[in-house]
């Protein structure tokens, strides 16, 4: 699996390691009845989980409750670990418009278990990902407009602001663990309106300066 990134040359970069952020936005905390997170929730998908913008989004078996999480992604451009929030944007290739696709029954059943949400949030076709803007062409990742509509109703619509660990914090933190390397995704989390999609539906996602997405549900 590999993501365009769009510069004058037009590369194509692999993806190596996804990293997604859980309950970073203050109010989808709220919406799912939880309080904002002292330290970053992280979790991963599968690479075959990337689906490019216009792909159908598949339900997968044993999900009767599939979500759309819209979210801004970030394409890791250098191998670091340790890295300083000071020099966290160094490592950062470019920002993208993701969504998280949740069968927040699945999720919510292996919450109560305390069991993994790969099944949850791993699936095929979970993570649609447009292609990614060169990051020095994103004066400022977090004063974004984020939105996303279903059938043409607006669901979520946010600013990225608004994120609890923003970028250079995340960064941070996941290279203290992991050694982040070119190619890794991070889904930076989602706001607030997060919402069941069904069979037949349009989601039409943006994020402002950065790109769009455009899918249907089959
Ligand atoms: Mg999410």
């Amino acid at each position: 699996m590999s993501v365009a990134l769009l510069t004058p040359t037009n590369t194509r970069v692999r993806i190596n390691t996804i990293f997604c952020l859980g309950q970073n936005y203050a109010e989808h905390a709220k919406e799912m009845g939880s309080s904002a997170p002292a330290a970053p929730i992280i979790f991963l998908k599968p690479s075959s989980a990337v689906i490019g913008n216009g792909e159908d989004i598949v339900m997968p078996p044993g999900s009767l409750n599939v979500n759309h999480e819209v979210e801004l992604t970030v394409l890791i451009g250098k191998t670091g670990k340790n890295i300083p929030p000071a020099e966290a944007y160094e490592y950062v290739a470019g920002y993208g418009v993701g969504l998280d696709m949740t069968c927040r029954d699945i999720q919510l059943e292996a919450k109560r278990a305390g069991h993994p949400w790969t099944i949850a949030k791993g699936f095929d076709t979970s993570a649609p990902l447009s292609p990614f803007v060169a990051a020095g062409t994103v004066p400022d990742p977090h004063a974004l407009e984020i939105t996303l509509s279903v059938n043409g109703t607006v669901r979520q619509h946010s600013t990225t602001a608004n994120m609890i660990f923003r970028i250079d914090t995340i960064i941070a933190f996941l290279s203290t663990i992991f050694t982040l390397t070119e190619g890794d995704i991070i889904y930076t989390g989602t706001p607030e309106g997060v919402g069941q999609v069904r069979s037949g539906d349009i989601i039409d996602a943006s994020i402002g300066g950065i790109g769009s997405l455009h899918h249907r549900v089959h």
